[in-house]
């Protein structure tokens, strides 16, 4: 029979009305399994853990991602797939990081939540968590799982984890992947966009957890108008390896002598500094238009067509990993999850 394991961190799917705040506060997991009594139905083992405490996921910080991946790498030989429902706040964040610190992953993990509580009449979540699991436990004819990486499951589509987004925080369709095309969408059969789905050359590789995470990282956010001492506050911080400049359009900066002087300044004191676009959709591409190429020029490392999420969640994972920031340089190119679109 295919085992599931559902994880429980917390988030609204779990939450209730505390009657003295009148805000929503997480509450005991077994409270989810008695309003979702169709998981019965179900012809899986299914077990389940909770966090103690759930938490909200604004809370999520690294040792939450040391206990989620350690969690997952002490059953992983006992489960065929993983539920984690998580607050929807960080869930990119979380998705993304989980999946550079599982190494040699062959199992799904989906990460699931809601936009109103299970208890309610409404809730998106019942919906979400059952066909969370079913993606969990879809084995392929040969046997092997259909989808073996970290995505996100929500409101009928499943998403690679590191290419994800939160974008609504109305509306039941609260994710979007507008890099990366959908490697699952649920309707009366849950279809597996096989194409779209990454599977290891060679099965049977043990899985490596990595939980060394090194948040020495910096972000920069530009906005017309920003100045020489918002910049220099940012660049100030203490111990700082890299930076994560958020530009506009396809990378580009304003070609201000000060602002390029102190991101020159920054790369040849060692530091990283990695352009990602605010925009959601498409590549940062440093080869168009002047005030990308000055980037480009001082050192500046390409993020290509990653989410923030990854960019970030990513140096946590390299820094964490080398000590050496050139390796980091080199490493950052890579492609290592499928975060960005390039070989
Ligand atoms: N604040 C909640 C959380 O992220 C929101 C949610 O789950 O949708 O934990």
């Amino acid at each position: 029979m295919t085992n599931v394991l559902i994880i429980y961190t917390g988030g609204t799917i779990g939450m209730k009305q505390d009657s003295a705040s009148m805000t929503l506060v997480p509450f005991n997991f077994g409270q989810i399994l008695k309003e979702v009594p169709e998981l019965r139905k179900f012809d899986l083992s299914i077990d389940a853990y909770s966090f103690d405490p759930a938490i909200d996921s604004s809370d999520v910080k690294p040792g939450f991602w040391v206990e989620l991946a350690e969690l997952i790498r002490d059953n992983y030989s006992r489960y065929d797939g993983f539920v984690v429902l998580h607050g929807t706040d960080t869930m990119a964040f979380s998705a993304s990081m989980l999946s550079f610190m599982l190494e040699n992953l062959e199992k799904p993990v989906v990460f699931t939540g809601s936009q109103l509580p299970i208890g309610m009449l409404r809730t998106d979540g019942r919906e979400n968590l059952i066909s969370s699991i079913e993606i969990a436990a879809s084995e392929r004819p040969d046997g092997t799982p259909f989808v073996p990486e970290v995505c996100i499951f929500f409101e009928n589509e499943l998403y690679r984890g590191n290419r994800t987004v939160k974008y609504s925080a109305e509306y039941f369709k609260a994710f979007q992947s507008p890099n990366y095309p959908l490697l699952a969408e649920a309707g009366i059969h849950i279809n597996f966009n096989k194409p779209a789905i990454s599977y290891p050359p060679t099965w049977g590789h043990p899985l490596s957890i990595s939980t060394k995470i090194d948040t020495r990282v910096g972000v920069l956010k530009l906005y017309p108008g920003m100045s020489p001492q918002y910049v220099d506050t940012v660049l100030s911080m203490k111990d700082m390896r890299a930076i994560v400049i958020e530009t506009f359009g396809c990378g580009n900066a304003p070609g201000e002598p000060w602002l390029l002087d102190r991101i020159r300044k920054a790369h040849e004191e060692g530091i990283i500094v990695v352009n990602v676009t605010q925009c959601a959709a498409g590549s940062v591409d440093m080869d168009t238009y002047a005030t990308g190429i000055a980037l480009k020029k001082i050192g500046v490392i390409s993020a290509y067509d990653s989410t923030f999420e990854s960019a970030v969640t990513k140096l946590y994972y390299l820094l964490g990993k080398y000590d050496d920031n050139s390796i980091v340089r080199v490493k950052l190119s890579e492609n290592i999850r499928g975060e960005f679109s390039r070989k």
